[in-house]
């Protein structure tokens, strides 16, 4: 009889269950691959180790302004060596070939939009206001465990109160920022997984200011550095775990969960459980379905599943400053309104690309002389796993990498074609595989402004429909993401130990 069982050792699934060993709980962590961190990890290719995907951590801000994961890596003696991009992105928009080079920084980003688009200043400096205020709030409530005192939040986060439940664009709009300015702002959204029309205002402005203020911050030795260094951490306590081993079913009675039953057979029980993986995919299949609440399945059911992803991995063998490559990012869209964008990226090749290039964080992120580059683009859909088949598969990834890497030369007049020494194709099969999530999907749940950020974090004491049994990881934070997973694994630990106490 373990205290707690977890299911999956991503991010949220590591993070629960040091937690919990390090408060002395007799806790055993299972895994399904015969490795650990999901879709935080790394893979080698000749002499090049690429990240899976981890462009930037949010919360971590810089070593000067030490946000909350700074301090989750604290709290836990992580040693986890950063480096931070020099600037923004640079955005450009094939249809009117306009690119924009955004600076970090509030006043030189001010500055800049300014530069393109007259008039930009005084809306800029309501938005940056606006968002202090909205992150004051996000502290109020996190301070008063999301149960604040309303008369508060009503007298002293009235702006916050105001724009809470509107999108992105409604805000950007009701706060007279220029067409233009609005448009190249707003661009961000898509790289957050939802069009501006959609995605929580709250959502979006708290991620884009930290950005502005910090730049992409990365792990220079990948993110399996972090991951596997808690689990390593978690076995110097004795911490109890199992790899290779896929739960089948968690055993529910009287609306309570007692346990896992693994493929192989194996039964173990434990008094409470947490899981790293989607809700969807535990009240669907691993669940039995009369025990199933039919309350849990109706909300699961009105949330949509976000983004899914494909990535070409680059190793080219030359250096940033031999392919002259100066920026960290390039966010490459047809055009800049995220909303027709959004529907044209239901389609694999949507010709909306991201590209990142990891050395320009961090000069010696891959040997001397080369460099690793990332082209990836988000899919909103099933339209790849429809047409991939075991017959085409080779022949998608071959045509996926060929699009985005004439998209990237198109765009930016820099060629890489002739510096390629190593390349590997990632799509939502791969992503299926690394984490078990339902159609690969990389970035849990559409952050809808009804499924955004606040209404998440003031109904999750109310989403708790079988007794013992609790969610962590990307599918279970308010906000998806690197970070949201590893914060949201250790407070749900907490969360547990309390419930357990009770
Ligand atoms: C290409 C890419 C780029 C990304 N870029 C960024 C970025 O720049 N910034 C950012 O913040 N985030 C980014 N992310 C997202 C971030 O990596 C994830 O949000 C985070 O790693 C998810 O962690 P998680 O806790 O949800 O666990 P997951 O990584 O989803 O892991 C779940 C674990 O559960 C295991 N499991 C599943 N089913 C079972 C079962 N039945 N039994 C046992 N084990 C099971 C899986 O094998 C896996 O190990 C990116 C992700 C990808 C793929």
């Amino acid at each position: 009889m373990y205290d707690v069982i977890v299911i999956g050792a991503g991010n949220g699934g590591l993070m629960s269950a040091l937690t919990l060993q390090e408060k002395g709980k007799k806790v055993l962590l299972i895994e399904k691959e015969n490795y650990v961190g999901g879709l935080s990890h790394s893979f080698v290719r000749g002499r090049f180790e690429f990240d899976l995907g981890l462009r930037g951590m949010l919360g971590y801000e810089n070593n000067a302004t030490q946000g909350s994961l700074y301090h989750l890596f604290l709290r836990h003696q992580l040693e986890v060596e950063v480096a931070s991009s020099k600037e923004l992105y640079t955005l450009i928009a094939m249809n009117k070939k306009e690119i924009y080079d955004l600076p970090i920084g509030i006043e030189d980003f001010i500055e800049k939009i300014e530069e393109y688009v007259p008039r930009s200043k005084e809306p800029l400096k309501r938005f940056f206001d606006l968002v202090k205020e909205v992150n004051k709030a996000i502290k109020y409530l996190e301070e008063n465990n999301n149960n604040p005192n309303k008369q508060i939040l009503n007298r002293e986060f009235k702006n916050f109160m105001t724009v809470a439940p509107y999108s992105t664009k409604r805000v950007l709009q009701s706060i007279h920022m220029p067409p233009k300015a609005r448009e190249i702002l707003e661009s961000y959204a898509l790289y957050l997984g939802c069009p501006a029309t959609e995605l929580s205002f709250v959502h979006y402005a708290r991620v884009l200011v930290s950005l502005i203020q910090n730049g992409f911050t990365i792990p220079i030795h990948t993110s399996y550095d972090i991951t596997s260094q808690i689990f390593e951490k978690y076995k110097e306590l004795n911490g109890e775990y199992l790899l290779n081993s896929e739960v089948k079913e968690i055993l529910v009675s009287q609306n309570t969960a007692h346990g896992v039953i693994l493929k192989n057979g194996q039964k173990y029980e434990s008094k409470y459980i947490i899981a790293n993986i989607s809700k969807r995919k535990v009240l669907e299949s691993m669940i039995k379905k009369n025990l199933v609440p039919k309350s849990a399945m109706e909300l699961e059911q009105a949330r949509s599943l976000g983004a899914r992803g494909i990535v070409v991995y680059l190793g080219l063998n030359k250096s940033a400053e031999e392919l002259n490559f100066k920026k960290y990012m390039y966010l490459i869209y047809n055009s800049l309104d995220s909303f027709k964008e959004f529907k044209k990226m239901k389609k694999t090749f949507s010709g909306n690309i991201v590209a990142t290039i990891y050395n320009n964080a961090y000069a010696s992120y891959s040997k001397k002389g080369t460099c690793i580059m990332e082209i990836s683009s988000l899919i909103y859909g099933d339209d790849f796993t429809c047409h991939a088949n075991s017959e085409n598969y080779l022949e998608i990834k071959d045509k996926i990498a060929d699009h985005f890497i004439t998209t990237f030369e198109n765009a930016t007049g820099k060629k890489i074609r002739d510096s390629i020494e190593e390349m590997e194709v990632a799509t939502p099969l791969t992503f299926a595989r690394y984490s078990g999530h339902p159609s690969g999907v990389i970035l849990g749940y559409l952050p809808y402004k009804e499924d955004g950020m606040i209404p998440r974090i003031v109904n999750a004491s109310k989403e708790k429909e079988i007794h013992n049994l609790s969610f962590c990881g990307s599918f279970a934070s308010p906000t998806m993401g690197f970070a949201s997973s590893l914060i949201n694994g250790e407070k749900v630990a907490l969360q547990c130990i309390k419930e357990m106490e009770r």
